[in-house]
């Protein structure tokens, strides 16, 4: 098995991942990123982005991706496709397994693998991605000016989202399968105050449809014993927000994670609680979730790494 040395290991290669790895590169910690199963992360998944600053006519996430994988190789970052399989958080220097066959000894690791946004599971799902189906409306609401849309969920992420949407939609549909909403009572109350949204509870969605892209949505309403409805909600954007599963299977019993499986860091910081690994973006931010907020944390953890690596002398 080759073995290769690094003072940095960067797993994942969303915002995050890439700022880390052009401080760190800038820093002369030669680091090495493994970009993991999705290269450029959640953002090559969106259309245009509109909201990252500097960027005055938007620019697509593949296009940013590219970008930043540029400025990150032209500092000399060693950017590899491949998955990293098993980390040893144990003892230092640190040791971890990528399925291209490489073990990697680091003084130092970011992890950065960012989180997965939950689908249905409708296969129309996949069909309309990018053609009406979102799971982020601050990225796509805005090309639903004065359109009608709908968000599926109840907890308070559905209620940001269509709060957000209802300024900028026309109408705006909460499709929530209980009968209640499991939001927060303040958030709630926001979003019954709102008079362009309609919450349509005990209702779930079977099937998307449309032509060229989305044009609506197949619901059905539970009502009581054996009663339900089946019928066809025109929507020209369907916006899931039924939470996000951070991507951390890989660090179970390595590091200290919460309840919901997000990377624990200490407050303001990028530190987790084994001395030498760093986390930064989506992986541990169950609440801002943004490209620029994930960049921020990259840029943290690279000089939380450059800080450690000093202090070890
Ligand atoms: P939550 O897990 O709180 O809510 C998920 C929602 O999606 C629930 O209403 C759930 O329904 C619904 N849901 C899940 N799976 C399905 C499915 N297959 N079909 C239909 N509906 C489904 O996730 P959030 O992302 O909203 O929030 C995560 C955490 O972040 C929470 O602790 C929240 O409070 C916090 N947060 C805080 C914010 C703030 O303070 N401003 C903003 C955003 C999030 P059900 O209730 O039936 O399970």
């Amino acid at each position: 098995m080759e073995t290769i040395r690094t003072k940095c290991l960067i797993i994942g290669s969303g915002p995050a991942g890439y700022t880390a790895a052009i401080y760190t590169s800038r820093a002369n910690l030669s680091p090495v990123m493994y970009v993991g199963h999705q290269p450029g992360g959640q953002l090559t998944t969106t259309t245009e982005i509109e909201n990252f600053p500097g960027y005055h006519n938007g620019i697509t996430g593949s296009e940013m991706m590219d970008d930043l994988h540029k400025q990150a190789t032209r500092f000399g970052a060693d950017v590899r496709n491949g998955i990293i399989t098993e980390v040893d958080f144990s003892k230092r220097p640190f040791t971890a397994k990528a399925d291209d066959g490489i073990e990697i000894v680091a003084d130092t690791v970011i992890i950065s693998t960012g989180a997965t946004a939950r689908y249905l599971g409708l296969s129309d799902e996949d069909k309309y991605k990018g053609l009406g189906v979102s799971a982020c409306a601050t990225c796509d609401g805005f090309f639903y000016r004065g359109k009608k849309v709908a968000v599926v969920g109840g907890g308070d992420t559905a209620c940001e989202e269509a709060l957000y949407l209802s300024n900028i939609a026309a109408k705006v549909y909460m499709i929530v399968r209980k009968d209640f909403l499991r939001a927060s009572k303040v958030m709630q109350r926001r979003v019954f105050e709102k008079e362009n949204i309609e919450v349509l509870f005990n209702t779930v969605t079977s099937g998307l449809f449309g032509e060229d892209g989305l044009e609506g949505a197949t619901l059905t309403e539970f009502m009581g014993t054996d009663k339900e409805k089946t019928y066809s909600l025109p929507v020209d954007g369907f916006f899931l927000a039924i939470g996000h599963t951070p991507n951390t299977d890989l660090f179970k019993g390595q590091i200290a994670l919460d309840e919901a499986g997000y990377i624990i860091t200490e407050a303001h910081t990028s530190l987790t609680n084994v001395p030498g690994v760093f986390a930064a973006g989506d992986v541990a931010d169950p609440r801002y979730r943004q490209a620029i907020t994930a960049a921020g944390s990259g840029c943290k953890a690279a000089l939380d790494a450059e800080r450690y690596l000093t202090e070890l002398g």
